[in-house]
């Protein structure tokens, strides 16, 4: 009998990870194409082929395929909303592209950071849960949340959009045009505004902050910020527990609506490990009303880059009843 393996997919703006799954769940290749952002469906042949030819000869056929996109994701109609970093891909009918690429195989679709809560749930840092949310620090903050042993995707599939939650109306602009999300506080640019507005700040910031924000032209990373916070320095620290608090205020309200198992906190700005999720904690424990849940356990995301694209894989074998 021939394997069927599963193939996941996570489509960024530059590049596609994929990742191809034997129906047990062994990670059999992986790899990364370049995204077409103009062209869905020359970028979607490309991954075919690149998938068949990183493939072992004799390793099965495709029997499924899962798909995760930035942006707002409809699985009922297959329509992908606004997403700004796949401009030809937005508001086009994506269900339409793929099966005319992946023709007989079974499809899912997601919303990459919904995706990437799905493959924590599964094999990562959420395994063994009912509830979770995820927050995903990235350039922007996206969110995925768990709920009763489901992805939660929502009446119109736009739930989880913990990024935009506003956690003060007068704070600072978001990218999404709102103030005070979340975003503006825990996203690596809304750090890198930050950043810049302390190094220009008479008395706020080292000097050594000052150069690694002025070396970086006003936009320091999150991975130089952090270098600086593990060599002591008080203001980078204090940044970081700046954001790291914002996300406990975040969570908080997280655990008071949804009273999760676990919260895991992903993307890069998380590899700041307790700088940013040690203030979260004591925050998010000061603001979370039931006794009982105070001790939430928050803890960052165990796959790393490949949690979308692995996520993505376990959506369309769990579709298909594979497990
Ligand atoms: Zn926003």
């Amino acid at each position: 009998m021939t394997t069927e393996l599963i193939l996941g997919a996570d489509i960024g703006g530059t590049a596609v990870k994929y990742v191809v799954l034997a129906a047990e769940g062994d990670v059999v290749a992986e790899g990364e194409i370049r995204t077409d952002p103009a062209d869905p469906v020359d970028t979607l042949r490309r991954l075919a082929a690149g998938v068949a030819a990183a493939l072992p000869s004799g390793a099965g056929r495709l029997a499924a395929a899962g798909l995760a996109c930035a942006g707002i994701m409809s699985e009922a109609t297959g329509r992908l909303g606004r997403s700004p970093n796949l401009p030809g891909w937005q508001n086009r009918d994506l269900g339409t592209d793929a099966r005319a690429v992946f023709r007989d195989q079974g499809l899912a679709l997601a919303n990459d950071v919904n995706a990437a809560a799905y493959g924590e749930w599964r094999r990562g840092a959420g395994r063994g849960a009912t509830d979770l949310v995820m927050i995903a620090l990235g350039t922007g903050v996206g969110g995925g949340v768990v709920c009763g042993g489901r992805l939660h995707l929502g009446a119109r599939q736009a739930a989880g959009e913990i990024g935009h939650t506003v956690l003060d109306p007068e704070g600072p602009l978001c990218n999404c045009g709102n103030r005070g999300c979340l975003e503006a506080y825990a996203g690596a640019s809304g750090i890198a505004r930050r950043a810049a507005l302390l190094a220009v700040t008479p008395g706020a910031a080292s000097p050594a902050f000052r150069s690694l924000v002025a070396e970086s032209g006003q936009r320091p990373d999150a991975a130089a910020l952090h270098g600086l916070a593990r060599a002591g320095d008080a203001t980078a620290i204090e940044l970081f527990a700046w954001a790291g608090r914002h996300l406990g205020q975040a969570v908080a309200n997280c655990v008071n609506l949804l009273d999760p198992d676990l919260v895991i906190v992903g993307g890069g700005v998380a590899r700041a490990g307790d700088f940013v999720l040690g203030p979260c904690r004591e925050r998010a424990r000061g603001l979370i009303m039931a006794q009982e849940s105070r001790d939430v356990p928050i803890v960052p995301a165990a796959l790393g880059p490949q949690a979308a694209a692995l996520g993505a894989a376990e959506l369309a074998r769990d579709r298909r009843g594979a497990r």
